[in-house]
């Protein structure tokens, strides 16, 4: 069992300035496949991968019996970085009904007339269950930092120099009140290379079968990088918490991002201390009784 081999290596401890150009998006800090060429790469990448989902599936039906915890997995990344593909390989063992994935795009008129927190308070996971966030409320230190004018309607004097620092500790307060009442929260930003992204990009305008990924939206945020980054590099330094971690993922190579999280995910569930719920005296009598009444049966 491959366990919390990654978590130390990606994960941002609390309390820690960082700065996101120390972080490599390729895959050289993992040692075990560093000298690999790209297809033994794959190859050993996808070994790795399915003895993490197998523990994982495991853990997950553990979770659900349990039904004391539940857990919410953020995924945040500039475009094309693959948050889609990997919550599909990620999540591809897990039972369906102990699992949600919900996708956050640009809010509606009646999410803007709301707080900010409103439309994912909504769509929290239940306990027992695995909730996953495709974009969630970081979008509104992101994307809506680096646009202030996707910002809602506000009373005048509320955006004031210390706006953002009042939405991170909002959202700290969240996470912690989550937490507090039994959410395992897990924050995964998958960090593309700009090269990387213009690659992915000429892929989906030179391969017909990838036209319908393109969308020009997303060339023209990508004007905005350099925004993005020190977005991202703001909000990861201000909420990577005890109860609530960041973890930076090297997102070049998709089959090395893939098995980093999920890595991260099955180890971190199977550290809580998951039971079986005890089966009462007055249970296994009643168990009891419903054995005989079926061997009673002709
Ligand atoms: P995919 O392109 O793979 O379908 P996606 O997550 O990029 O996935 P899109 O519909 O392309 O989905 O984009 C969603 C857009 O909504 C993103 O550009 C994101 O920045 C934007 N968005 C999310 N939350 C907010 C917000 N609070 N305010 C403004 N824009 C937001
Ligand atoms: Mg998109």
């Amino acid at each position: 069992m491959i366990k919390h081999r990654y978590m130390k290596l990606f994960g941002v401890k609390p309390g820690k300035k960082i700065q996101l150009k120390d972080y490599d998006s390729g895959w050289n800090q993992i040692e075990e496949l560093k000298k690999l060429d790209k297809n033994n790469l794959k190859e050993r990448a996808n070994v790795i991968l399915e003895q993490n989902l197998h523990d994982l599936t495991q853990v997950q039906q553990l979770l659900y019996a349990d039904d004391r915890y539940s857990v919410l997995i953020v995924f945040q990344a500039m475009d094309a970085a693959g948050k889609d593909g990997t919550i599909k390989h990620v999540m591809r063992g897990v039972n369906p009904q102990g699992c949600q994935v919900f996708s956050f795009k640009r809010p509606s008129v009646e999410e803007l007339d709301h707080n900010f927190l409103w439309r994912f308070m909504k769509s929290l996971p239940e306990r027992g269950r695995i909730g996953i966030f495709n974009r969630s409320y970081y979008e509104d230190v992101l994307v809506v930092k680096v646009h202030p004018e996707l910002l809602q309607n506000l009373p005048d004097g509320k955006r004031d120099k210390s706006f953002w620092a009042a939405r991170y500790e909002d959202i700290n307060a969240f996470e912690h009140h989550l937490e507090r009442n039994g959410t395992v929260i897990l924050k995964f930003f998958l960090n593309v290379s700009k090269e990387e992204q213009k690659k992915r990009f000429m892929e989906r305008l030179d391969r017909p079968e990838k036209n319908w990924k393109f969308s020009a939206p997303d060339l023209a945020e990508r004007e905005h990088w350099d925004d993005y980054m020190d977005a991202y590099e703001d909000a990861v330094n201000a909420t990577s918490t005890e109860w609530a971690p960041w973890h930076i993922i090297p997102a070049d190579n998709k089959w090395v991002m893939r098995v980093v999280v999920a890595d991260i995910i099955a180890s971190t569930l199977s550290n809580l201390d998951l039971r079986f719920p005890e089966v009462t005296e007055e249970r296994l009598k009643m168990l009891d009784e419903a054995r005989k009444k079926l061997e009673e049966e002709k």
